[in-house]
């Protein structure tokens, strides 16, 4: 079997997280079976979509590397890829569903609907259309043909119902999910689900698996919450006489606590990111937050899916050679930004360093510096291992580029004592005279020098890193004064003995 599968977004809004994994799920599928990933857009609910999010959806996509072989913007034979212009191929489907007796026209008004609700509750029940009661409303199997044909002609509004069960029939269907394993559902207690709308517009059940079924698609991936509309579309195929895909639904992805669905709002409290990108100024994403693309889909693929063994670091190609529908967990994955974040610092220090240089680069432009005649290269060398986040790069990197004017108070307080100037002059003495700028011969200068004066290390070391930092953190000091240079490093030692 030819592998296709597809991501189904409705573009009602910035994409979350747990939407991104199915994507990449689906992805890692088609990747590993030399398959097809669509992009399928679902935006028959015009009044809930929102125009950039289609954009959001596919810039993010993009940037995860997992870019589907068909979409809307690069479109296959399947196409449209946006329900919204499919509308003729629903209509032609679903008048084939009301010519077979499958579905059937409804024209009973909001009012009318609302009075049945309301007498079921007097009753303590729950109104559902279906096989019991279909027949004493207002539809084109209780009307005659005249009768139907005069509403129509008069343009009475009116939706199409499925018939998802007839008294007499066998109310056992069987429902096979590669995850959740088989249930056995009894139809009989489905409602009559409304296929068409009064608009005239699909509604998801009826777009989702028309397209499902002319789009060819082999394996439907998608998230725990649809489960229970798998009945309904398992009959949909059976209505049409089609063979319906198999179905893995992949659980929910769940909030740090472990207990319920992952929200924007336990970002918020807990202070991550749920989206990939920004959104808007309020709703900040992954990406900006200073994650790879690498880190995120190697998180994700792990939230809800063993590969088996203990390896836990993989590139999405790694990713896509195991992945399997029998490695998806069933129970929920709980979303940990700890280990997250320790997915990104191991990314990072992996990450090809002119990466990091670009990026530092670019931040030295929007800072304003220019011309340190400082090496990005070798301050990248330097604090690549030291970042958890890409945004970590500038605290960890700026005393490179500018000096410290104002110095850590309790760094000083600590370390910088009584004779610390008089050692520092000597010192200053010390890097002039080295032959080279080399870290380890300035190393071995000073340690040299400790020894014949008796001097400790620690009483040079530390105020040397707060002259050049201004602060206790950074890498080695040798190493900074190297990048630094002679010229810098002695200005700085020489500015932080006249100011403390
Ligand atoms: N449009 C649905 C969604 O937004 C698609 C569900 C499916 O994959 O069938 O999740």
């Amino acid at each position: 079997m030819s592998v296709r599968v597809r991501f189904a977004p409705s573009p009602t809004g910035p994409l979350h997280i747990g939407g991104v994994r199915t994507a990449l799920y689906n992805y890692l599928f088609a990747k590993k079976y030399r398959g097809v990933f669509v992009l399928r857009v679902e935006d028959t609910d015009q009044s809930r979509s929102v125009n950039r999010a289609e954009d959001y959806i596919s810039e993010t996509l993009n940037w995860l590397g997992i870019t589907p072989d068909e979409s809307p913007s690069n479109p296959g034979a399947a196409g449209p890829y946006r329900q919204s212009q499919r509308k003729k191929i629903y209509q032609k489907h679903v008048q084939l569903l009301v010519g077979s007796g499958n579905a059937y026209l409804a024209f009973d008004t909001p009012a009318d609907l609302q009075n049945l609700r309301e007498v079921a509750a007097q009753k303590g029940k729950r109104f559902i259309y279906n096989w019991e009661n279909r027949k004493e409303h207002k539809n084109s199997l209780s009307l005659s043909v005249e009768e139907v044909n005069a509403l129509i002609e008069n343009n009475t509004p009116y939706v199409v119902r499925f018939k998802s069960y007839s008294k007499g029939a066998s109310g056992s269907l069987s429902l096979v999910d590669k995850i959740r394993g088989d249930v056995v559902v009894d139809t009989s207690l489905l409602d009559d689900k409304i296929l068409v709308k009064q608009d005239g517009m699909p509604t998801y059940h009826l777009a989702n698996v028309v397209d499902d079924h002319l789009m060819g698609i082999s394996h439907v991936i998608r998230g725990e919450e649809w489960l229970p509309s798998m009945a309904l579309h398992v009959l949909l195929y059976n209505a049409f006489s089609w063979k319906a895909p198999v179905f893995a639904h992949v659980p929910l992805i769940l909030k740090p606590t472990g207990k319920g669905k992952l929200s924007k709002r336990d970002g918020d409290k807990f202070g991550f990111p749920v989206f990939p990108l920004r959104w808007d100024k309020h709703t900040l994403g992954f990406k900006e937050a200073g994650y790879l693309p690498e880190a995120m889909v190697n998180y994700l693929a792990l939230l809800g899916w063993n590969p088996g063994g203990k390896e836990e670091l993989f590139s999405l190609k790694d990713l896509a050679g195991l992945f399997s529908l029998d490695g998806i967990t069933k129970a929920g994955g709980r979303f940990d930004p700890e280990r997250c974040k320790w997915f990104n610092q191991q990314h990072l220090h992996k990450k090809n360093s002119a990466f990091i240089e670009a990026y530092l680069d670019e931040l030295l432009q929007q800072k304003g510096v220019a011309n340190t005649g400082v090496s990005t290269a070798a301050v990248v060398g330097l604090v690549q291992k030291r970042l958890t986040l890409l945004t970590d790069l500038w605290d960890e990197s700026h005393f490179f580029y500018v000096a410290p004017v104002v110095y850590d108070e309790k760094a000083v307080r600590k370390e910088w004592k009584e004779k610390t100037p008089g050692i520092l002059s000597e010192i200053v003495k010390v890097i002039e005279r080295a032959p080279n700028e080399e870290a380890e011969t300035s190393r071995a200068a000073i340690k040299l020098w400790a020894g014949e004066n008796n001097v400790s290390l620690r009483n040079i070391m530390a105020p040397l890193r707060i002259a050049l930092v201004g602060a206790l953190n950074g890498p080695d000091v040798f190493e900074i004064c190297h990048v630094l240079g002679k010229k810098n490093s002695l200005e700085r030692i020489r500015s932080a003995i006249s100011i403390l």
